[in-house]
């Protein structure tokens, strides 16, 4: 007589269920979000990065769809009008958003997905989706990211003083978050980041 098990393919306990997970990864700008997650995606092929929307001009090297949808002031206030955006928000002077179906259809397919976003925008998040696990990367101090900000030579001196106004803010808000990783060095702190990721997989 064959006898039905808990270890049966079809009743698998439900902390063993592959369901894909939502991280917010918020920050000041110049932090080093983006390295850290780009190490990061690197060693959990399974962990892919919502692209966001936004209205700022692309930067030398960003391509479309890639690093952002880029679009016009009147087509993104259409999309947040049709609800298009998870969230979205004003940030140094130009929008970005979250769209709802970048992120549903990449859970979709079975993968993680990080939201590298800013403060405002992680807050709705959480509120949305308070399933997410949201983690801040901080820069080791204002110094460091002031340098990292102007080394990347990306933005005008104005930019960068409105960004590193807004840091303040972030980094007197990281308490709010489930983690914080300081960024020192971006290998380091995507180790941890990566074990944040597989410790929240071995919750679920
Ligand atoms: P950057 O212009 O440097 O690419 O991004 C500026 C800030 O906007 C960064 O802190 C970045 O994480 C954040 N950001 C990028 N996409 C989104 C988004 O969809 N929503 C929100 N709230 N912030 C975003």
């Amino acid at each position: 007589m064959v006898s039905q098990s808990a270890s049966a393919p079809n009743c698998s306990p439900i902390s063993e269920l592959d369901i894909p997970a939502v991280f917010v990864i918020s920050g000041p700008s110049g932090a080093g979000k983006g390295t850290v997650i780009a190490l990061v995606k690197r060693r959990l092929p399974h962990v892919v990065t919502s692209v966001s929307a936004t209205t700022r001009a692309a930067r030398p090297g960003e391509e479309e769809g890639r690093e952002y949808f880029y679009m016009t002031r009147a087509a993104f206030a259409r999309g947040a009008v049709a609800g298009d955006f998870l969230e979205w928000v004003e940030y140094s002077g130009d929008l970005y958003g979250t769209l709802r179906a970048e992120v549903d259809g990449k859970l979709a397919t079975g993968d993680d997905v990080i939201l590298e976003i800013e403060l405002v925008g992680a807050r709705a998040v959480r509120k949305a989706l308070p399933e997410a696990t949201a983690v801040f990367i901080a820069p080791p101090d204002m110094a460091e990211l002031r340098h990292r900000l102007r080394g990347r030579g990306t933005e005008s001196d104005e930019a960068i003083a409105r960004r590193l106004r807004i840091a303040q803010t972030e980094v007197a808000a990281a308490g709010e978050f489930d983690y914080v990783v300081v960024n020192e060095d971006a290998e380091r702190a995507a180790a941890e980041v990566v074990a944040i990721i597989q410790e929240r997989r071995k919750g679920i």
